[in-house]
């Protein structure tokens, strides 16, 4: 399928071109040209953007958003919140998990997220027994990206034990466990009859307490080099300190020196490091996933991005327990995080970009893009994924290209998010998606059963 688009203004790398062409081709750009004429053009109404990439989603937990904020003990906290999530856990069917799925991603995708990496380790039955079809959860979750038109990167995540050092599993996590052959025979059954442009696969650790060292190589070397991989490292400081009780070395410098890590690897949360491990990080250009509302939610602390971006290394934002899904509100928090940890004001930039929401909007573009191993976005050989925005607010009717981000991130207070395209296909016209109100009615009939 070929069609040519035409924007006004749209943003292409980090400058805003005016009177664009786009050309698309079977889904993928194949020219974009500014200063040319609308003529034989499907003309895109308001200001053009790359898709923001979500790269650390679990779908499921969206149905539990707001419903942990009541304080049960006083010292509540990521690991008091966890065995809620866990009762949570036990009750779902992998039907419930599609509807939930279904509906969070119509709501990624009008917020401006076109690719969702799904870091999904709900796998099993209630008992622990696989389904009789292994893939059964993850092909619901798959479907729900299928069904809405979102890209998706899919992260079967091995989780085998509780602890460092190869503990066994607890009772809440029997719906998760894989031993090492059953969960590279998932990988192999999923890489089954996919859409290669809009929905590929990843490797995915839990942590480092879900898996032992030898399972990481093992896994490492089954399955494809060009896979991401993705593993939630040093979120709490409970994690940090049992891991040097276990190795003697911090969780990220313990992952560089046993197993090693580079440009491939997507490392969620590292919310604590030193300087040392920021510098390895950097160094490796592995991309750190943040998620910042979910980190603000959980309690989990700051990572030192000021640090990450003056040492060129690379990061990209989740919505991870879908606390929020909105793009700007994940955007300025994680610049907010910065500003209230120096008491400073405008931290997150670069040398090249000094605007703060243009540098870490784009930043998050390419990082997510690396974190998921796919091309997309506005450039010749991507895949067309593009928003536009709605400026019928005064402020961003007003504002300069080069003011619009700023304005989205910092200044107003609803989605300005209009059409949404993936792989040049409309997915949002509007701010609306065709199966909203469908899918809305099966989540509400789903929770009112699930929690009562
Ligand atoms: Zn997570």
């Amino acid at each position: 399928m070929n069609q040519t688009y035409f924007a006004k203004q749209a943003l292409i790398g980090s400058v805003w071109q005016q009177d664009v062409k786009i050309h698309v081709v079977d889904g993928v750009i194949a020219m974009i040209t500014p200063n040319q004429s609308s003529d034989g053009c499907m003309v895109l109404e308001g200001p053009v953007l790359p898709g923001m990439v979500n790269l650390h989603s679990h779908a499921f937990q969206r149905a539990m958003a707001g419903l942990a904020e009541v304080c049960l003990d006083p010292k509540d906290s990521f690991w008091s919140w966890r065995d809620l999530m866990y009762g949570l856990v036990a009750k779902l069917n992998p039907e419930q998990v599609g509807q939930i799925a279904t509906y969070l991603y119509i709501e990624m995708l009008k917020a401006g997220y076109t690719q969702v990496a799904e870091f999904h380790y709900l796998h099993h039955q209630q008992s622990g027994q696989a389904y009789d079809n292994p893939a059964e959860m993850a092909l619901q979750v798959r479907q729900a990206a299928v069904d809405v038109g979102i890209g998706q990167t899919l992260l079967p995540v091995l989780y085998s034990h509780s602890g460092f050092g190869g503990q066994a599993p607890n009772p809440g996590q029997a719906r998760f466990i894989h031993d090492l052959d059953a969960y590279l025979r998932l990988q192999e059954q999923l890489g089954q009859n996919i859409n290669a442009l809009t929905h590929n696969q990843g490797l995915c650790f839990h942590s480092l307490r879900a898996v032992t060292k030898s399972q990481m190589e093992t896994a490492l070397t089954s399955l494809p080099q060009d896979w991401p991989v993705h593993i939630h490292i040093a979120e709490q400081m409970k994690e940090v300190n049992n891991c040097v009780a276990w190795s003697g070395q911090r969780p990220v410098e313990w992952l560089a020196n046993e197993v090693g890590f580079d440009a491939r690897w997507c490392l969620i949360h590292a919310t604590h490091v030193n300087e040392q491990e920021v510098q390895t990080i950097a160094k490796s250009q592995a991309v750190v996933g943040l998620c910042p509302s979910t980190e603000a939610n959980l309690g989990d602390g700051i990572f030192p991005i000021t640090d990450l971006v003056a040492q060129g290394g690379r990061l990209g934002i989740g919505s991870d327990s879908h606390v929020c899904v909105s793009v700007a509100e994940e955007l300025r928090l994680l610049e907010y995080g910065q500003r209230l940890r120096d008491q400073q004001r405008n931290r997150v930039y670069s040398g090249e970009q000094a605007s703060v929401g243009d540098f870490i909007y784009q930043t998050s573009v390419s990082g997510g893009n690396a974190a998921c191993n796919i091309k997309a976005g506005l450039h010749v050989g991507a895949r067309a994924d593009f928003i536009t925005l709605d400026t019928s607010h005064p402020l961003l009717e007003t504002a300069k290209p080069e003011q619009l981000i700023n304005r989205w991130t910092f200044g107003i207070n609803h989605n300005p998010v209009k059409d949404v395209f993936v792989a040049g296909e409309q997915v949002v016209s509007s701010g609306c998606h065709k199966l909203e109100a469908w899918a809305a009615g099966v989540l509400a009939s789903s929770l009112k059963q699930l929690l009562g």
